[in-house]
């Protein structure tokens, strides 16, 4: 579904990620871990269009996109829950995550949507008219993925679900990434929370200061102490 090669980005100059391949495979949930500042955000950035690589390519579904604008992505069906949620605070919870669903013609098409979402979770109906910048940090997360989810993404790119949110709050988020993932979503999964995110993933990439230094079946990498003390810090 996705083929990342040799993907270089940097920001004025400084680079951020050098050479990075990666792959995911439809109906893969795939976690991109490594310590702050390893790339992981870029990476993402550099996938959904929000920051334009400067080597390399990115296919999506066959699809050349390292140089398509971010709405173009979005509409082809790679949907990104970007870190800090980036809500629009002042609107409800409603109206963020019609923003989805922009592109959708029908009205019919946009209440299917929200029903879906609101299925997921039951909070955001309740919570429906209430603007999103007066819920917890964990009901604004839903928000975020409930609008990515809007637009039906065949895969969804996440980063950092669980910052800054209660450990009941995430422990939930991740019981429904799961239930997106059994859904048929593909995923690639940017998470500081490394047991939690190699528990649910079934492969997972090792990012250190912008280049891929490990890749393998999820469970492997969560046994593995090297992994851990050597690029993960702990
Ligand atoms: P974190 O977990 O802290 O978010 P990360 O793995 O997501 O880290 P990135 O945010 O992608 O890492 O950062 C990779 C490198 O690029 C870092 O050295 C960072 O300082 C730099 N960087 C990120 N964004 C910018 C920017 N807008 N301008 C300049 N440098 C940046």
């Amino acid at each position: 579904m996705l083929q990342v090669r040799g993907l270089t980005l940097d920001y004025a100059g400084a680079v951020a990620l050098r050479g990075v391949d990666l792959d995911v495979e439809e109906g893969e949930l795939v976690a991109l871990v490594g310590a702050n500042g390893a790339g992981k955000t870029s990476l993402l950035a550099g996938i959904s269009g929000l920051h334009r690589p400067v080597g390399g390519s990115v296919r999506f579904r066959g699809t050349e996109i390292g140089a398509l604008p971010a709405h173009r992505i979005a509409r082809l069906g790679a949907a990104l829950v970007p870190e800090g949620r980036r809500l629009f605070a002042h609107q409800t919870v409603r109206q963020n995550l019609l923003l989805g669903a922009y592109h959708e013609r029908t009205e019919r098409a946009r209440a299917a949507s929200l029903e879906r979402v609101h299925a997921l979770f039951p909070v955001l109906a309740e919570r429906a008219d209430q603007r999103a910048g007066t819920l917890s940090g964990g009901e604004q997360q839903m928000v975020a993925l409930g609008r990515a989810l809007m637009s039906r993404p065949s895969l969804l790119m996440l980063d950092e679900p669980s910052l800054g949110i209660a450990p009941k709050i995430a422990q939930m988020i991740f019981g429904v990434l799961a239930e997106i993932r059994a859904g048929g979503t593909t995923m690639l999964l940017v998470e500081q929370n490394l047991r939690a995110a190699l528990a649910l993933a079934d492969r997972a990439y090792v990012l250190q200061t912008g280049t891929i230094v490990m890749s393998g079946p999820a469970a492997e990498l969560a046994d593995s102490d090297d992994v851990r003390r050597s690029y993960l810090g702990l």
